[in-house]
C-alpha cells in the first residue's frame, strides 16, 4: 500500500545576514519558521521519521496529512538556528548526526572551515526536546566506496556511540551525499536500523523502500505554490522516472557489490 508522507531535507539553517551567494543547502531561519506556519495552517500534522516508517509499514495508507522534518549533518547552526524554531511550534523532527563530529568539549568545536560541531550535552538536550537523532555515519564518506568492514563500522559504532550519548535507541539512518546500493542496504539492516532516507525525489512510500525512502529537498524557494506542490501526488507522479533512472545509476556505481 502506497502512503503519502512528504519528508522534507534540510541541511543548514541560518540568519538572513548568513545566507551564502551559492545557497543551495541553506534556508533562513525565518523561511523554515514561514513553512511550519504554512504546513500547520494546511492541516499537516509533523511527526518523526521513525513514526512515519511505522505508518508507512502498519498504517499503509492514512487519512491524515501527515509531514516530517529531516536535517542532514547538523553542525551548530542548527542549534543556534533551527532548533529554537522547532521547540517555539513544537516540531517532533528528526536530525541526522555525523558521530565525529560531536565533541565532549564545553563549547563546540571546528569541524572544517566555518563549521562547528555539537557537543554531548547540547546532542542529548536536543534528544530531550522530543527531536530524533539518527545516524550519518562517523566520518560522512561515501559508502559505496568503502569495504565491508569499513562501513560496518561507520553504521555500529555511529549508532552505539550516539546512543551512549542520548540514553535512547538510534533506529534511523541517512547515506552520506545520498549513495547507496543493495550492499550497503544490508549492513544497514544487519546493524539493527529500522528505516533509512535517501536523496531520491518523491512523496509516496511502499513498505519496500524500508531503506530508501524518498524525500523532498527544502529550500528557500519553497513558499506558495512550490511549497504546495511538493505536498501533492504531482510531485511524486513528475519524479518517477527521475527516480529509477537515479536509482539504476546508484546500483551500478557501487563497485565493490
Ligand atoms: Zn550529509
Amino acid at each position: 500500500m502506497n502512503s503519502m508522507i512528504p519528508i522534507y531535507m534540510y541541511h543548514h539553517v541560518v540568519t538572513a545576514g548568513n545566507l551564502p551567494q551559492d545557497a543551495h543547502l541553506f534556508v533562513t531561519d525565518s523561511t523554515l519558521a514561514e513553512q511550519i506556519v504554512t504546513l500547520k495552517h494546511w492541516g499537516f500534522e509533523f511527526i518523526t521519521l521513525s513514526e512515519a516508517w511505522r505508518r508507512i509499514n502498519y498504517e499503509g495508507k492514512t487519512s491524515k496529512k501527515t509531514v516530517v522534518l529531516t536535517f542532514d549533518d547538523v553542525y551548530y547552526d542548527f542549534y543556534e538556528s533551527a532548533f529554537p524554531i522547532l521547540r517555539e511550534f513544537d516540531i517532533p523532527a528528526t536530525i541526522f548526526a555525523i558521530s565525529g563530529n560531536i565533541c565532549d568539549g564545553a563549547i563546540p568545536h571546528r569541524v572544517a572551515p566555518g563549521l562547528y560541531g555539537l557537543t554531548n550535552k547540547q546532542l542529548k538536550e536536543i534528544s530531550d526536546a522530543g527531536i530524533e537523532i539518527g545516524s550519518h555515519t562517523i566520518t560522512h564518506r561515501e559508502l559505496t566506496t568503502l569495504s565491508d568492514e569499513e562501513v560496518w563500522v561507520e553504521l555500529r559504532e555511529s549508532k552505539t556511540f550516539l546512543e551512549k550519548i542520548i540514553d535512547k535507541p538510534i533506529t534511523t539512518f541517512c547515506y552520506p551525499r545520498g549513495r547507496f546500493s543493495p550492499r550497503i542496504i544490508n549492513i544497514v539492516k544487519e546493524c539493527g536500523y529500522d528505516c533509512a532516507v535517501s536523496t531520491l525525489r518523491g512523496n509516496v512510500h511502499q513498505p519496500a523502500e524500508q531503506y530508501f525512502l524518498k524525500r523532498i529537498r527544502s529550500g528557500q524557494e519553497r513558499k506558495g505554490f512550490k511549497l504546495k506542490y511538493t505536498t501533492s501526488s504531482i510531485y511524486n507522479l513528475i519524479n518517477i522516472r527521475r527516480v529509477k533512472r537515479e536509482t539504476e545509476r546508484l546500483f551500478n556505481a557501487d563497485k565493490l557489490g
